[in-house]
Order: structure tokens, then sequence, then C-alpha cells
């Protein structure tokens, strides 16, 4: 036995989810296995790569000790309610231990038709693995919460969209997979005793330190407040859109979940927007810290009937956890930026300075990750410069870059240490859209190899090696993705 079960969730009573094994596929083939991931987990890399673990992933063997389920949430997508959504395309194996300790769902994406497809095949074409595989990789990477790819398959079937393509699962890992929208579900159905087993399960599992608060439930939503918002500053600092900041895409672990139709930003521009379905800009980049806030009020309702038994009493208690939202997002989102700049302390000039660099980006339409890469370079002038050939600041920076060495030398720390700060905090690589669509064209092509390359380079975005430019320059006019589709 290869994995060592451990299953919480499928202990719940039988209206959180339904028993749904997952559908095997014609012809499952491995595309790639995350060993480094699989060894944090305690699964065997050789196992995984094998006959049997392709089984596994694929779907076509549910191991012993697994107990698959399909779970049911609700959410509001791009703002409208929708009493009923679930795992359509997704089902959960099981949640093992991981050599870390920590407690891990695995869950396969793309594994049939489940209660929950409604008018969906409950699978996924080749294309949205790959770019989910690729993406919160390197979302990982870049040290920001998120779920994990542990593996991707090929189904040997072709699904049908606008057009036939092959198939795909992926093998998701998170810490738990419950949704704002989970709490949704039960809310709506006025279940208090619903919603009291999941937010005692919630807090068990990933809070365990509020149990002990006079009030868990408001202390917990406090926490989840403050994770959201530490959340999106980190999105807002790489430039990461998510594209679909529906509620039942928000875990209540603070991990990103749901890489459907997201990106990188390459050029700086606040109102961009990725998504083919987002026609009105609701999920533009510098919407989504007051999208996480409207999230949270969804959460903060459905939280109502557990916060104090007077609903005045718990909307106020809602409310106010709710209102210190937009100065904690602040906060997180001001630290970012200061170290993004290579600050080590706090003046009340920062904001302005910080403004106005962006202000510069979007007049100049800079690239968002090499401007600050290449503020990183300029920190120590006895530095080499790898950034320079494929970023230079306009003249129009000299007075900003001015005001912001001014800045840096009243701070103590050595130009060489500012440097290597901002190395590790500025990114010299990002997945960029035009490369993960070059992949996945090339993959319906059967040719998986950009895919590779992609994942080994991200995997250490802040390390420089030669023959990077390549994956480093933002695409060229031509190469611009301005829509990514949902593929779902
Ligand atoms: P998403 O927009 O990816 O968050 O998905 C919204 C809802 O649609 C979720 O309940 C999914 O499970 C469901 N869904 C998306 N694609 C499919 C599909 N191909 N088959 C069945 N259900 C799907
Ligand atoms: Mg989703």
């Amino acid at each position: 036995m290869q994995l060592h079960f451990d299953n919480s969730f499928a202990g719940m009573p039988d209206r959180f989810f339904t028993r749904q094994p997952p559908t095997p596929v014609k012809k499952p083939a491995l595309i790639k296995a995350n060993n480094q991931l699989a060894q944090r987990l305690g699964i065997d890399p050789v196992w995984l790569e094998s006959g049997e673990g392709v089984m596994v992933i694929s779907g076509n063997h549910v191991p012993e000790g697994a107990d698959p389920i399909a779970t049911v949430y609700a959410g509001h997508q791009f703002g409208n309610w929708n009493p009923q959504l679930g795992d359509g395309r997704a089902v959960l194996l099981g949640e093992i231990i991981g050599s870390d300790g920590g407690r891990y769902d695995i869950q396969l994406k793309g594994a049939g038709q489940t209660p929950y497809s409604r008018m969906g095949d409950g699978r996924s074409p080749l294309g949205p693995v790959l770019r989910e595989y690729i993406v919160s990789e390197a979302m990982a990477a870049l040290g920001i919460p998120t779920t994990r790819a542990l593996a991707a398959v090929t189904t040997g079937e072709d699904v049908y969209r606008e057009e036939s393509l092959p198939g795909g699962v992926l093998t998701r890992v998170a810490k738990s997979h419950v949704r704002i929208g989970t709490l949704q579900f039960f809310a709506a159905q006025n279940d208090i005793e619903g919603l009291r087993i999941l937010i005692e399960h919630i807090i068990a599992r990933h809070y365990p330190e509020v149990a002990e608060s006079p009030n868990p439930v408001l202390t917990v939503f406090e926490s989840i407040i403050q994770k959201q918002a530490s959340l999106v500053a980190k999105w807002q600092m790489v430039g990461f859109i998510h594209g679909v900041m529906n509620t039942d895409n928000v875990l209540l672990s603070g991990e990103t979940i749901d890489y459907g139709p997201c990106a990188f930003m390459d050029t700086y521009d606040p109102a961009m927007v990725f998504s083919s379905i987002d026609q009105n800009g609701r999920y533009a980049y510098r919407n989504q810290p007051g999208i996480a806030h409207w999230n949270l009020a969804c959460l903060g309702q459905a939280l109502i009937p557990l916060l104090n038994d007077s609903r005045d009493i718990a909307t106020e208690l809602a409310k106010g956890a709710l209102d210190k939202f937009p100065e904690c997002f602040l906060d997180e989102y001001m630290a970012g930026l200061r170290s993004k700049l290579g600050l080590t302390t706090a003046s009340t000039e920062d904001e302005a300075l910080a403004k106005d660099f962006l202000s510069l980006l979007t007049k100049n339409q800079c690239d968002f990750t090499l401007a600050f890469r290449r503020i990183s370079e300029l920190a120590d002038e006895n530095m080499e410069s790898s950034v320079s050939p494929l970023f230079e600041f306009p003249e129009g920076f000299a007075p900003w870059l001015d005001r912001w060495r001014a800045r840096c030398f009243a701070e103590e720390i050595s130009s060489a240490e500012r440097h290597a700060r901002m190395h590790r905090t500025n990114p010299s690589l990002i997945p960029r859209n035009h490369l993960i669509e070059q992949a996945i064209k090339d993959a319906y092509n059967g040719d998986f190899g950009l895919f590779h390359r992609l994942n080994d380079r991200l995997s250490s975005p802040f390390d420089e090696m030669s023959g990077d430019e390549a994956m480093a320059r933002p695409p060229s006019s031509d190469q611009i993705v301005h829509q990514t589709f949902c593929g779902t």
C-alpha cells in the first residue's frame, strides 16, 4: 500500500457529499509526477510514476483506504447566487498525513461525472490540466499559499468543447477543499447543525489555536479575513490575476485554488482582465482586494447564526470583523511593496514612493516583473545586470530613481544586502501567459517539451541561469494573450 489514507471529511454526515468513485479512462499515460511534492507527502516517487501509480492518479484504480467522494457546495458566481454547485468534475480520493505531519486532500480533477456535474461531462481537456500544473507549482515556488499539482496524466479519450480535445486528469493536493461556498450551502438551507459541524472541522484542521477563544467562530472568521488579506496582497505583488474569484473558489484554509482563466500580468495595468467570461471586468487586477472583501462578507453572512444567539449582535460582530479587512489588506500590501522596493523600515513617504513607481510603470507600459527585478539590480551598482538587456527604465524614471536611492540610503543595511534581499523578493521569472499558451498548443501536438522546461525552471524563480532570456522576456506584440478561456 503506497498511500496511507486517513480520511476525515468522508466521516462527516451524508449530506456533505456523495460517495463517488472516479470514472476510469481508456488509456492513461503519465505526463508528469511531482517528485519533490510526493516526497513531502510521504509518497514513493518511483511508485507514483509506475504503472500502478498511474492507475491510481488516472482514476482507474481506487486504492485501499481511499473513500472517494464528491463534495457539495454553493456559491456566488460573478456576484450571482447559485444554491447548488459541488465537485462536478473532481473526486476527493481521501486525505493523507504527509511526512511533514500535515493533512492533505488528494483530489482527482477531471475524474468524470458526479451528481454535481449538472450539464457538464466531468472531464477536463489537457490544456487546463497543464495550465493548473504550471501555475499552481509556480505560485508555490514564489512562496504563495496554493493548492499543488502532484501529477498530470492524459486519458486517451477526447473531450468535446468547441472542438474535440485530448483529455487529462490532474492530481490536486490541498490542505483542504472547504470553500466559502461550502458554508454558504448549509447557511442557505438554514442547516445550523451542518454549519456548526463544518466550522468545527475547519477550526480543528486549520485554526486549532482559536478553539480556546471566548467566541471561536468570531476568532476563526477574523483569522480567515487576515489570511485572505495576506493572500490577495501576495497575488498583487507578483501581478497574479485569479480570474474567477467566486465564493466557491475561495478556500477557508487561505490557499489559492482554481486556476481557470488566471494569468500573470506582463505590462503593469491595474485594469487588466484575462478571463473571456468576465466581460465587465469584475475580477480585474485592481478589483481583487475589493472582491476578496465582498467574498468575506458572504462568509460573514453565512456565519451569522453561529456568531451569537441574537441576530443583531451577530451582525454587529461580523461587521466589526469585516471592517478590519481594508486596513489588514493595506498593511500587507504596503509591507509587500516596501520589501519589493528593498526597504527594511517603514516611513510615511513610502506609500507615495511606491504609488508613484507603479504610476510610472503604467504610464510607460513597463513590464511589472522586470521593472522590479531591474531596481533590485540598481540597489547595488557594483553588481552586473542580467536584466538590462531585457529591460531598461525609460528616461522619465530618473527623478523617481533618485528619490528611491535617497530613501534607501537613509537605511542602515548595505547595498549588497539590499540587492540580495530584493532578489529574493522580486522574481526574474513568472509563468508568462504566452509561454503557457505555447506549451499547451505544443502539447496538443504531442510535444510536452516546453511544459517540462517551464515547470523545471519556474521551480526557482528568484535565481538566474544562463539561457533564461526566452522565459524571462515579455511577449512580443504578436505573442500577447488577451484572453484566457475557462476551458472547463
Ligand atoms: P469553476 O468555474 O471551475 O469554479 O466551476 C464551477 C462549477 O462548475 C463547479 O461546481 C464545477 O465542478 C462545475 N464544472 C466545471 N466544469 C465542469 C465539467 N466539465 N463537468 C462538470 N462540472 C463542471
Ligand atoms: Mg471552482
